[in-house]
Order: C-alpha cells, then sequence, then structure tokens
C-alpha cells in the first residue's frame, strides 16, 4: 500500500477533522495562546495527590479517608458503592443495573499491556509534525472517538509523585447515549457513564498500541480506578476540547458536558493544539441549570469562589468548586433506583443538545449574545425540556 492509498482509506476521517474545524470557526470559537483557566489561577498550583481524589477516599485502606468513609457510613448505610443484589429489586432496575454492570467491566477489568515498541530500524521518522498529529487523529476517529486533540503535558496536571515519562497526551472524547443520560438519575444514566469509559479503553488501548507500532512509546491513561496519573480536566483545556464550566467539567462546542475524556500518553513528536476560547465563563454565569437541578446539591450557585470545600478540591484557584462528597453520597442513596446519579448536571446543561440547524443556532447565540440573551436561552431552554426539580423515589 503507498501513501497515496492509506490517504484515500483515510479520507472519511480526514472530512470529519475538517467539518469539525469548520463548525468552530462558524461557531466563533478562538485559538489562543493560554488556556483560559489561567486568569482563575490565584495561588501557587500543587501536583494533587490522587489519594485525595473524592472516589479514591472511599477506599478502605486510605489513611486520608477515614472521616469521609465514616460519613458516607452515616449518611448511605453502606460501606461502599457496591449495587444491591438483584433480588432486591423490581424488573425494571434488574434489567437497568445488569446492563450498568456490564459497561463496567470492559474499562474496569481489561488493562492489557501495549504492544511492543517497534525497534529503530522499523521505526517510522517523524519528518513532519503537523502531518503525523493528523494521522494520530484520524486513527483515533477510525477507532472510534467521536473528537480528538493533542496537549503537550504540563506537569502542575500530573498527580503528585507519579512518573508520566511522556510529552503528549492525546486526547479522546466520545458522548454519553444521550436517551440514557437525560433519564439521570436512574439506572439508565449509571450505564451511560461506563458505557463511555469502555468505549474510550478501546480506542485508547488501540491508538496506544497503533503508535508504539510506528516505534514511539505510548500509554494509555486509566481514570477509572486508583491508578490515574493525570487530572484530565486541565489537560483536555490546554487541548482546546473545551473550557472550565460550572461542574468542574470541560464544555466543549460541540459536546456540551455531556462527554468523557481519556488519554494516550506518548512521545511521538507531535504539533500540540491550541486551547480554545468561546465564553464559558460568561454562559455559566448566566446560567445555573446544573446546580439548580443536582438532587444532591453539589454544584454551586453564583460565581466562582477561592474556597475549596474539601480535600478532594485540589486549592490555588477561583473556580466552582464541587462538593463531590454530597454527590457521591447522592449516588449511594438508593441503590433500588439507580447505582450512580449518571450527571443530571450533564442531561440539563442547555449545551447537551445534538449538531443541527436549530440548536447549532442557539450555540451561536449562546456565544456572541449579551448576558440577557443568554438567560433567556436558559430560561427557554428549562421551560422547552420541563425541567423539574423531581426525581423519581424507590
Ligand atoms: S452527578 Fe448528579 S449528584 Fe453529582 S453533581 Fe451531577 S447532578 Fe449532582
Ligand atoms: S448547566 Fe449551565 S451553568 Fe451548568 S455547566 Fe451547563 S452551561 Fe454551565
Amino acid at each position: 500500500m503507498n501513501l497515496e492509498q492509506l490517504e484515500a482509506a483515510l479520507m472519511p476521517y480526514e472530512k470529519r477533522l475538517r467539518e469539525q474545524e469548520r463548525f468552530r470557526r462558524w461557531l466563533g470559537v478562538k485559538e489562543v495562546d493560554s488556556p483560559t483557566y489561567e486568569r482563575y489561577i490565584t495561588g501557587p498550583v500543587e501536583q494533587f495527590d490522587r489519594r485525595k481524589d473524592a472516589f479514591n477516599l472511599l477506599l478502605p485502606d486510605n489513611p486520608f479517608g477515614e472521616e469521609t468513609r465514616q460519613r458516607f457510613k452515616a449518611r448511605t448505610g453502606s460501606e461502599s458503592r457496591a449495587p444491591l443484589p438483584y433480588h432486591e429489586l423490581d424488573i425494571g432496575a434488574r434489567i437497568g443495573q445488569s446492563l450498568t454492570q456490564a459497561t463496567w467491566r470492559l474499562c474496569r477489568d481489561y488493562h492489557p499491556p501495549t504492544l511492543p515498541v517497534t525497534p529503530p530500524e522499523g521505526r517510522l521518522e517523524v519528518t513532519d509534525r503537523a502531518w503525523m498529529s493528523r494521522l494520530v487523529k484520524k486513527a483515533a476517529l477510525f477507532y472510534g472517538a467521536e473528537a480528538v486533540r493533542i496537549a503537550r503535558i504540563d506537569r502542575r496536571w500530573v498527580y503528585k509523585d507519579i512518573d508520566v515519562p511522556y510529552e503528549y497526551a492525546v486526547i479522546a472524547v466520545v458522548s454519553h447515549v444521550r436517551e440514557f443520560i437525560k433519564s439521570a438519575p436512574s439506572h439508565m444514566s449509571s450505564a451511560a457513564v461506563p458505557d463511555t469509559y469502555s468505549r474510550l479503553k478501546v480506542i485508547t488501548t488501540q491508538l496506544a498500541d497503533f503508535i508504539c507500532g510506528l516505534g514511539y512509546e505510548a500509554a494509555y491513561h486509566e481514570s477509572v480506578g486508583p491508578d490515574s496519573k493525570l487530572n484530565l480536566v486541565p489537560i483536555a483545556i490546554d487541548a482546546g476540547v473545551g473550557e472550565f464550566a460550572r461542574t468542574g467539567r470541560v464544555l466543549s462546542p460541540e459536546f456540551g458536558i455531556n462527554m468523557r475524556i481519556q488519554a494516550v500518553m506518548t512521545n511521538l513528536p507531535l504539533q500540540a493544539d491550541r486551547p480554545i476560547s468561546f465564553g464559558v465563563h460568561d454562559f455559566c454565569m448566566a446560567c445555573e441549570s446544573c446546580a439548580t437541578y443536582c438532587p444532591a446539591n453539589a454544584v454551586p450557585f453564583g460565581p466562582p469562589t477561592e474556597q475549596p470545600l474539601g480535600i478532594y478540591n485540589n486549592p490555588g484557584f477561583r473556580k466552582w468548586y464541587i462538593n463531590a462528597e454530597r454527590c457521591l453520597t447522592f449516588w449511594s442513596a438508593n441503590k433500588k433506583e439507580w447505582t450512580s446519579c449518571g450527571g443530571r448536571c450533564i442531561s440539563v446543561c442547555p449545551w447537551n443538545k445534538p449538531q443541527v440547524p436549530f440548536h447549532n443556532l442557539a450555540r451561536w447565540l449562546a456565544v456572541h449574545s449579551p448576558g440577557a440573551v443568554k438567560k433567556a436561552l436558559v430560561s427557554a431552554d428549562q421551560r422547552m425540556y420541563k425541567r423539574t426539580h423531581k426525581i423519581k423515589k424507590g
């Protein structure tokens, strides 16, 4: 196969990349030199100790988590987030929980070693980083990513005392099944989350193998479980996936916060993408839907603050700090109806819409209109979709 044949075979993915670039240009997304979170850094940023991550605090042997575990037990009556036995569930919940557990398996239990790195005599020498970056992106789309961007790894976002001997993170994005996530909290929305992680595991393990085949070190990143190495939110922002939003998530022009991200770390010579700016901070200031409809009251209202809420928050920023403990406690509050919230904050976000002309027009207004129009858009969204505080009680 010659290079022309290869390029022709990959042309559908090249077209998708061009479409995504066209869409961002049309929307008025600006590429900027420095990520927009930089203006909210107020103090020294220390590398975060991953043992203080809210999920990890619940692990029985975590020395930082004693108090968190006691509160969790007092509020939920259980020591862990383990689901209920099936015989305690009604028929719909049995099916929903079984769907969820099946989607967890791959991302939680599949940890293959990467294929051997091709030795120097077979290595593909990189003479054009831009071309190689494009190739890697097309490969990621081929493996199933819905979007892909590249960041140089900023050491501030590597967890404390963790060695990451790689220069770049290739960030793959996939979106939640919208029909599932919109029922949050439910067993179906619970299933939507590990479904994305498992798809990302398939994508990133293959992408890491592909890069090793080219002759360069690469490793897929684990963000489920205690072995994660990178704080992916700022790295995805560095890569230009999106900007920081009220929920503590990355909000992208295409998917809003209705997406999950995962990384392949590598030393393949690449060209990093630039961060983007499209007014997410201003929109989140005009919109509090995630805070309004979060059943756990875990998402803050009002402007960002400099006050972390617990050891699971990394200080040094003026930002929207999420009360992760309330969020996780809520997940286990009613195991008959859900095993995790799945993200009601995600389902009610006005940016969580398909990319069709009507919603694209609303996106354009969200970016370019003054605060009063932004508020009107949020209000229209809440009325049109009949947002309600009510959740299904078991
Ligand atoms: S996942 Fe659910 S409980 Fe957690 S912040 Fe989002 S809406 Fe609130
Ligand atoms: S729901 Fe509104 S405030 Fe929350 S992340 Fe989405 S746009 Fe921002």
